[in-house]
């Protein structure tokens, strides 16, 4: 029965291929993927990403969303076929170099043939329009992408919900600048990554003109709306603000945020200039169960307990983990989704360092033993520096043992070497991408001592290691 099935189903894949599917590009294909040891279909190979216009009309009442988005991009290879990723909606035309191309589509893959072969080195402009409504994809339990609800909508895309909204190399080894060109309804308001450069009153509808020009990961990219209102700030070390609200909300909501401006430059003057033009948060009038540090302007839920899965802490610090993002994970960026740690063990180290600063080294001490005993207590299996998709973003394997190397880290070094490393690290992969040897190398490099033992116990092996300077160790 079974492999009677099964040749039905070849049978019938053959058969639609040699029906619908295009004459197969002769010459060289980008790959359909990046080799992510994750999420190997993630992005694609054979071009480099420049800059994404999206051009988009969403439909509030009708949940869709109409366009065309635009990609620059520069060959990185001969190409007579190249992918990008992208799921859902019913592609209405597809041009490279304004010159209609042939393309198929498989569930995630958007596979193009352009009329003339592209040659390694050109710069090709690829443009789709399409409607229809997002897809949105699941990880570890959340849904990722572009997401309704009453009153608005918001974009969350990590790892992989970009491609549920827009056609896009979607892995943060290809970032790009963005422009997004969003028309909406009245009274609706449109926040997105970047600078507000326009807004454009047509009559019964409103054009916001948003541009990032610093280079973003695809998961970071969003576009909010609601009816929001805008509160604008600077830190007392110049950084810009700009925050949305939804309409009405109580100050008591967004205290949270109030030292927003004090963050900036403490984390700026333990890492570094903030890498970005702007900084703000927008609110989604909704429930979310999570933030996400989207670049230039972190998204959260309306609730106090909006948290990416950090359990009972302060909502305060999750302010400070979503800022401590800009630099660990949007400005240095992942090579892998493997070395996630390097983006949440930081961040969530970063909201430890903003307690320490408020409330003193003991609130430190305090709060690093304790999480201690608890990895001691609940012993886990799985290696920080290589989780799988299920523990991705693990609570106790990545964001509190990712933060104890840190401190260990710390602990082992001294203050000045320890944020040394970070400032070099941060300085070195600025807008760039890192992975965990890149991490180890600096700390060799700035410490002066051989750490690899050091960083092989701690991300590599799944026994809690000792703190000998603090007197932790674990129990037998
Ligand atoms: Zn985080």
């Amino acid at each position: 029965m079974r492999n009677k099935l099964s040749k039905l189903l070849l049978l019938l894949a053959l058969v639609s291929s040699l029906t619908f599917g295009p004459a197969r590009a002769a010459g060289p294909t980008g790959a359909d993927g990046l080799a992510d040891p994750l999420f190997p279909l993630l992005g694609n190979g054979g071009y480099d990403a420049l800059h994404y216009t999206l051009d988009l009309k969403p439909a509030m009442e009708q949940e869709s969303l109409s366009g065309t988005v635009t990609m620059e991009a520069r060959a990185t290879q001969d190409l007579a076929a190249f992918n990008l990723d992208f799921a859902g909606f019913t592609i209405r035309q597809l041009t490279v170099n304004d010159a209609p191309a042939q393309y198929t589509r498989s569930t995630h893959e958007l596979t193009i043939t352009p009329a003339k072969p592209l040659k390694m080195g050109d710069t090709f402009t690829t443009a789709i329009t399409y409607d229809g409504s997002p897809e949105t994809s699941s990880v570890d339990g959340i849904e990722t992408g572009w997401r309704w609800y009453n009153n608005g909508s918001f974009a969350a895309n990590e790892p992989a919900g970009a491609a549920g909204w827009f056609p896009v190399n979607d892995h943060p080894l290809d970032k790009a600048s963005y422009t997004f060109r969003v028309t909406v309804a009245k009274p609706y308001v449109v926040a997105a990554n970047g600078l507000l450069k326009n807004t454009i009153d047509n009559g019964d509808t409103t054009t916001y003109l948003w541009e990032e020009s610093k280079p973003m990961a695809s998961y970071l990219a969003t576009v909010d709306i609601a009816r929001y209102t805008m509160q604008t700030d600077k830190s007392p070390g110049g950084v810009a603000i700009r925050n949305y609200f939804p309409e009405g909300m109580a100050p008591e909501e967004t205290q949270m945020y109030s030292r927003t401006r004090e963050m900036i430059d403490f984390f700026s003057s333990i890492y570094g200039p903030y890498p970005f033009d702007v900084y703000g948060v927008v609110i989604a009038d909704t429930e979310l169960g999570f933030a996400l540090e989207t670049q230039t302007l972190s998204l959260f839920g309306r609730t106090r307990s909006a948290n990416r899965r950090v359990g009972q802490i302060a909502p305060e610090e999750v302010v400070a983990h979503e800022l401590s993002h800009q630099w660990f994970g949007d400005s240095v960026s992942l090579k892998s989704w493997e070395d996630i740690w390097l983006n949440e063990g930081f961040a969530t180290y970063s909201q430890f360092l903003w307690l320490e600063h408020v409330s003193g080294k003991d609130a430190l001490d305090s709060r690093m033993r304790g999480i201690y005993r608890l990895l001691d207590t609940q012993r886990g299996t799985g290696e920080t520096g290589r989780p799988d998709v299920q523990t991705l973003f693990d609570t106790n394997l990545i964001y509190l043992r990712g933060s104890l190397v840190l401190h260990a880290l710390r602990m082992h070094v001294g203050d000045e070497t320890f944020f040394n490393i970070m400032r070099t690290y941060a300085d070195r992969f600025r807008y760039s991408n890192a992975n965990t040897a890149d991490f180890i190398k600096v700390a060799n490099e700035v410490s002066g001592q051989d750490l690899t033992s050091f960083f092989q116990t701690w991300l590599f092996d799944s026994k809690l290691p000792a703190i000998p300077e603090i007197g932790l160790s674990p129990s037998a």
